[in-house]
């Protein structure tokens, strides 16, 4: 991140002392909405308050398993917190989740070189006998690899899906790699496997194992699954490579209870003369239970408070109701995303104006993209203008929004999508390795100034905001 121009941050300072007299519930004319969000933009350069508040939820709560202690406590940790930074209507809808335990999972070569390596079960695979399971594997590149093979070539055996991640800024070498983790178990498992290993789905060389959610689909039986790191990935298909019969044996104990409670924490800053429109700014508060989630997604969680909390101290206020909600279980099923717009009711969704979600790790915001009607385009490019000189580019009018936000994507809800720098995000992404010692205090605030302009330009904004199509296939 770059250090602001000290200059104009004393002129912005000054400005925003200035401003600070105008009446509380004056509308701004767009060169003072201008004026407010370059001092919006320092002051978040210069605030600690994301960073506090995730050393705070890492250290107080630590992991957040959707049904577990971990998630109980973190909704209380966010209820607390929003209550304490003066967010109104504070409240936590209950939200049914799946409750799976992970147990211990191992993973060893028996042949040809016996050797244990570095694993984590996949979330949601079943569990072997206690005694494990053994079995040759067949390696593959990736699901299509596996259904070019002849029929009958994976009966018996562990398929091992080497597929590679690539590392990409926006994220979408992971995209790309994702599937055979998530549907590759059970397209395995109908074409006759008893077992699956995959490669992590991580770009990391460390020995850390990635885990992440698989869909068992109901037409094959459920065998499991687990991941290996990247570096024991290698070491296998080394042995594949020699030519001889490979032999391994997993273990899983993971098990699945009844689902059970959870809830979406909101908490609003309410708007001025249009404070029946609400932009939504979200952030998942669930995490894998490897790490402690400061990456995914307590970074995004703090963004979007930090992002929601500076407004709230803004000279004028914003026009539209600020709502952030932290949304229940993510990771393993979009839980909290789905039930939000059924809590809500379609009356409600039609008021939703703008869509926001920080779910990429900590930053630094280096694009803007957005999904917005055509006459909203002119809004972006006047955020892009605040926050261009944080090395940010303006980008497309094609984003689709976070996962957490598509279902009110497409109900038609337009999306304001900062892109966060994935570069190197994927390398402890559900991982052991996803704690508060990976986060850049300088990328989260700068990625909080990113999303506060967004959110406060939006929220002064002349209307009307127009809608977009419904779109299903956004959900
Ligand atoms: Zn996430």
């Amino acid at each position: 991140m770059r250090p602001c121009n000290v200059k104009a941050y004393v002129f912005n300072a000054l400005l925003f002392c200035c401003v600070a007299t105008l009446a509380q519930n004056a509308i701004a004319a767009p060169a003072t909405t201008h004026k407010l969000a370059i001092a919006l933009r320092d002051k978040a350069l210069s605030s600690d308050q994301a960073y506090s508040l995730l050393t705070s939820l890492t250290t107080e709560v630590g992991p957040r398993l959707a049904g577990t202690d971990g998630d109980r406590a973190g909704v209380e940790w966010a209820r607390r917190n929003l209550i304490s930074l003066g967010f109104q209507n504070v409240r936590t809808p209950e939200v049914l989740v799946p409750r799976w335990i992970r147990g211990e999972a191992s993973f060893e070569v028996l042949l040809p070189y016996p050797q244990p390596m570095v694993t984590l079960a996949l979330g949601g695979s079943i569990g072997t006998s206690d005694q494990g399971l053994s079995a040759p594997i067949v390696m593959v590149q990736d699901i299509s690899a596996l259904k070019a093979l002849p029929p009958g070539a994976v009966s018996g055996k562990i398929v091992f899906f080497n597929t590679r991640t690539e590392r990409t800024r926006d994220g979408s070498g992971y995209g790309k790699a994702v599937s055979s983790r998530v549907e590759g178990p059970s397209i395995a498992a109908a074409a006759g496997a008893v077992g699956v290993v995959v490669r992590s789905i991580s770009t990391s060389n460390l020995r850390f194992a990635h885990t992440g959610t698989l869909s068992y689909n109901i037409s094959a039986p459920r065998i499991p699954a687990l991941a290996i790191s990247n570096p024991d990935a290698n070491a296998l298909e080394r042995q594949v490579q020699t030519g001889q019969l490979v032999s391994v044996r997993l273990r899983v104990t993971a098990r699945d209870l009844p689902q059970t409670r959870s809830a979406n924490v909101i908490g609003e800053i309410l708007g001025t003369d249009l404070a029946q429109e609400i932009i939504v700014i979200g952030g998942h508060l669930d995490s894998w239970d490897p790490g402690v989630g400061a990456q995914d997604d307590g970074a995004g969680v703090v963004i979007a408070i930090a992002a929601a909390k500076l407004i709230a101290s803004m000279p004028v206020k914003p026009r539209r109701t600020i709502r952030v909600v932290l949304f229940a279980n993510e990771e393993f099923g979009l839980s909290g995303a789905a039930r939000y717009p059924a809590d809500e009711g379609n009356k409600a969704i039609d008021q939703h104006v703008f869509a926001m979600e920080a779910d990429l790790g900590d930053g630094p915001v280096w694009r803007l993209d957005a999904q917005v009607a055509p006459a909203q385009w002119s809004l972006i490019k006047d955020i892009h203008r605040v926050v261009k000189s944080l090395d940010v580019k303006l980008g497309t009018n094609t984003a689709r929004g976070g996962a957490d936000i598509s279902p009110l994507r497409s109900r038609g809800v337009p999306v304001i999508a900062p892109q966060l720098d994935a570069s190197t995000y994927f390398d402890l992404h559900h991982t052991l390795n996803d704690t508060l010692e990976q986060v850049s205090a300088d990328d989260l605030k700068q990625s909080v100034a990113v999303y506060a302009v967004a959110l406060y330009m939006a929220a002064m904004a002349d209307g009307p905001i127009e809608r977009l199509p419904n779109d299903p296939a956004a959900r």
